[in-house]
């Protein structure tokens, strides 16, 4: 393989975490960037993608806190997460970075696709982490967190947007090369998930 072909296949920074709301992809990517910090003194630089969106769209005055983005019209919602993309893959360009995100956004008119073509494609991951949980705790985290407006979605609902997150990464990585992991966020277990997510990282 030329150097050259081989050089941009190892250019890759960006390790993208994604999991249905309120899994706890915040709290583990928080708990692996302090294992990465403590371990090897490096800084891993986490790129929020709803606070992106939350800039733009509060900005325009749609909205007033990040969880009535999905509320949203859809044509609004893809226009946002366009501008915030762009942001986005321009800052995961350098340095050790996590996008943290969604794979698929549960609307009022159905599933929308967090990583389109143009998002992905210019955010190049090594890796689509997918942080999943079982469908019960899930449940029972978005109702034990205050800080949020979360939906309130049946067991079974959140088992099928969960399989539906699945499809969506293995689609987004089949645009792009990046690997696909699964990590498990087991109820306590947050360490646990950590480490996985440290392991991604530093591969
Ligand atoms: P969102 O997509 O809405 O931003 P999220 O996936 O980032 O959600 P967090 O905000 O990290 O989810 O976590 C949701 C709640 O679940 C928080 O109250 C957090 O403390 C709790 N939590 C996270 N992981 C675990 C775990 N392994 N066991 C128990 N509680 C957990
Ligand atoms: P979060 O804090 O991760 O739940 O993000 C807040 C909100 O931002 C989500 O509920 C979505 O409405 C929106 N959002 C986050 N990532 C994306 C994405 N990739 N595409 C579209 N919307 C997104
Ligand atoms: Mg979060």
């Amino acid at each position: 393989m030329a150097a050259e072909v081989q050089s941009k296949m190892s250019d890759r920074n960006a390790v993208i975490v994604t999991g249905i709301p309120g899994v706890g992809k915040t709290t583990v990517i928080t708990t692996a960037v302090d294992m990465v910090k403590e371990k090897h003194g490096e800084e891993v630089q986490v790129l929020n993608f709803g606070t992106a969106m939350f800039e733009v769209a509060s900005k325009k005055g749609l909205v007033k806190h990040r969880d009535e983005m999905r509320k949203l019209p859809t044509a609004t919602q893809r226009e946002t997460q366009q501008m915030a993309g762009e942001a986005i893959a321009k800052r995961a360009e350098s340095a050790r970075v996590i996008v943290d995100t969604h794979t698929l956004i549960a609307t009022p008119n159905g599933f929308l696709i967090g990583l389109p073509e143009w998002v992905i494609r210019a955010i190049k991951p090594k890796t689509i982490v997918l942080v999943e949980a079982d469908p019960e705790s899930i449940a029972m985290r978005r109702s034990d967190d205050p800080t949020r407006e979360r939906d309130a979605q049946a067991v079974e609902e959140i088992d099928t947007h969960q399989q539906m997150c699945r499809a969506a990464a293995v689609a987004a990585a089949t645009l792009t090369g990046a690997t696909v992991r699964i990590i498990k966020n087991r109820q306590g277990q947050v360490e646990a998930a950590a480490t996985q997510l440290y392991e991604t990282l530093m591969e």
